[in-house]
């Protein structure tokens, strides 16, 4: 017997768990569900301090298929300072900026790997925004997979390095995300390679949930009143819920319902917002995106749909923030807090700060906000607004003139 199945997020329909995605009847999206009857907050604690410590609710049958490079149990921050700045008295940050990739994306990543390596498929992949690429890159080094990364050819130097550092087959593609996409699922179909976030997605998704798990686990077993979390595909949100909710189903937390879920997207980009904002249920897509927040550029996000679902379910707010906004929030966390974020960790930031100045959180509510994604792969942007240091002379007169 399976450990998993999957199930059709709209009909329900079950499945075993194949390499396999979509619903046969309905082209829905396919879910990895498991047996949550035997789970104690004990068995988890004094685990390795990775993911992989939540191994019972990963989709994976054999431990011996792990694909791992120490991603996650990354630092929940109480962030006195920046708390006190945007008039929060509980706010904490999870820096997952500090994954071994420096993306949030070693967890989804890291879980298609995985499963790419229990299946026996003879290569992975990915459409990237940016960190996925290395993610996926560096996790195929590990697992002895051939990788190729499809990415629009616009993004920060910083990420196609790395990715190209990991061996990756990288394919800049002339357009947008969505392109890239597109002719990633295509190859993926008919090379019967493992393309980590269109094939794979049913088991990616489940590496994402493991930051509801370690913010739960982290937090004592007890769940936050606010979850700020910064949107691209909309995968992590909805990844974020289905672990809190398996955390309930499993009697490892109470009540879960009343807590807020917030979608950050920026200004450019910001497609679920818009639907938010009109009351619908459809996402229109956005077919030129143009922001800072590169890693956040998906015009047609494949969870879209479902993020509203769960803004509704969750008591949730969108919010939306602009280059500058973005920018000024990634030197307040670092100048707050010591953390260097790129863009989408200042989107989080950001609209964290909106949704306090329009009284939609309360000083005292306990909020989480996700940070994502690491500064050092996106400094094209932030030199353009800081001072760039002049070359003084060694001459200590010349220099203690400067330093007051
Ligand atoms: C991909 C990415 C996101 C968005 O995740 P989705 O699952 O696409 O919504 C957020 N932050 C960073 C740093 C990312 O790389
Ligand atoms: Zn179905």
């Amino acid at each position: 017997m399976t450990k998993t199945r999957l199930q059709c997020r709209e009909c329900k329909k079950e499945y075993e768990p194949t390499f396999k995605y979509v619903c046969d009847d309905c082209f829905g999206p396919l879910d990895v569900m498991y047996d949550l009857s035997s789970l104690s907050r004990d068995m988890f604690a004094g685990r390795e301090q990775t993911y992989w410590r939540y191994f019972e609710l990963l989709p994976l049958e054999q431990k011996s298929n792990i694909v791992s490079i120490g991603a996650g149990m990354t630092p929940l921050i109480r962030a006195e300072k920046l708390g006190e700045t945007l008039g929060l008295k509980n706010l904490y940050i999870k820096n997952d900026s500090v994954n071994p990739t420096f993306s949030f994306k070693d967890r989804p990543a890291g879980v298609a790997v995985s499963k790419a390596k229990e299946f026996g498929l003879s290569a992975v992949g990915c459409a990237s925004t940016g960190n996925l690429a290395s993610a996926t890159a560096a996790h195929a080094a590990k697992g002895g997979f051939p990788c190729h990364v499809f990415a629009p050819s616009d993004l920060e130097m910083a990420k196609i390095t790395q990715a190209l550092s990991y061996g990756a087959n990288y394919i800049s593609v002339d357009g947008t995300y969505d392109d890239a996409n597109r002719i990633a699922a295509q190859i993926g179909d008919s090379r019967g390679y493992g393309i980590v976030n269109i094939n794979l997605r049913s088991y990616y998704v489940e590496g994402s949930k493991t930051l509801g798990y370690e913010v739960a686990e982290q937090m004592d077993w007890s769940v936050p009143d606010h979850l700020v979390v910064p949107v691209g595909s909309g995968a992590m949100l909805n990844a974020i819920c289905k672990g809190f909710e398996e955390l309930q189903s499993a009697s490892l937390l109470d009540e879960i319902s009343n807590m807020h879920m917030i979608a950050a997207q920026p200004h450019g980009c910001a497609p679920i917002v818009d639907a938010f904002r009109k009351k619908s249920k459809e996402v229109i897509p956005v077919e030129h995106p143009d922001t800072v927040a590169k890693s956040l550029a998906i015009g047609d996000p494949g969870d879209g749909r479902y993020v509203l679902k769960r803004l509704q379910q969750y008591n949730g707010f969108a919010e939306e923030t602009n280059n500058a906004e973005i920018l000024d929030a990634i030197l307040l966390l670092a100048k707050t807090e010591g953390i260097f974020t790129e863009p989408a960790g200042g989107v989080s930031v950001a609209a964290l700060k909106k949704m306090v100045e329009q009284g939609k959180i309360d000083k005292g509510d306990s909020v989480v906000c996700y940070v994502t994604g690491n500064g050092l792969k996106a400094t094209e942007s932030l030199m353009e607004v800081l001072p760039k240091p002049s070359v003084l002379k060694a001459d200590i007169n010349e220099i203690s003139a400067v330093v007051r």
